[in-house]
């Protein structure tokens, strides 16, 4: 995510007129540059993604890419650099974009590997891509200054299970096994 103030957004495929939860008649709201559907009862964004999510692991010989970041849905939790892709960008562009937002590193859209999708509670997708710390230039800078974004060994990484979700562990894993394969 770009901003720490983020709005709170539910993913649809078709805008609706009536909110979901309460309907209530939903009214517009500005939403990255575009008039979205809104639920002033809920404060809730409906926003039509052409690709929900994304999600990046970058590898560096044995270690992997987590943040530590200073927001609420990831109080605590080490997480994988990622989030939403705008209405009308690719999945690769979304993610090289988030990248350096948020870990200052820039990398070629087309350097990403596809790994997996991963599908997350409140139907959200996760289109997951593995990447090289070689295949990046610029430095490690946190977006957030409380916040960190490093370089951690795999092994401690899949071997502390209280400060990682388990659906990343299984992706950084699935992402090393491929890479012995
Ligand atoms: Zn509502």
């Amino acid at each position: 995510m770009g901003n720490v103030d983020v709005p709170a957004i539910e993913s649809v495929v078709v805008e609706p007129d009536y909110c979901p939860r309460c309907r209530t008649e939903v009214e517009t709201n500005e939403f990255e540059g575009r008039e979205v559907p809104w639920c002033p009862d809920c404060d809730l964004l409906f926003s039509r993604h052409a690709v929900a999510a994304v999600q990046v692991i970058v590898r560096d010989g044995d270690r992997v890419l987590l943040l530590d970041e200073p927001l609420p849905q990831n109080e605590g939790v080490l997480s994988l650099p990622g989030g939403f892709a705008k209405y009308d960008e690719g999945p690769r562009e979304a993610l090289v974009r988030e990248l350096e937002e948020e870990t200052g590193l820039v990398a070629d859209p087309a350097d990403l590997e596809y790994l997996t999708t991963y599908h997350a509670d409140a139907g959200i997708y996760f289109l997951t891509y593995t990447l090289e710390r070689s295949a990046t230039a610029g430095e490690l800078t946190p977006e957030f200054e409380e916040g960190e974004a490093a370089f951690r060994p795999v092994e401690d990484v899949l071997s502390t299970t209280d400060r990682t979700r388990e659906s990343d562990r299984e992706r950084i894993e699935m992402a090393w096994n491929r890479r012995a394969e």
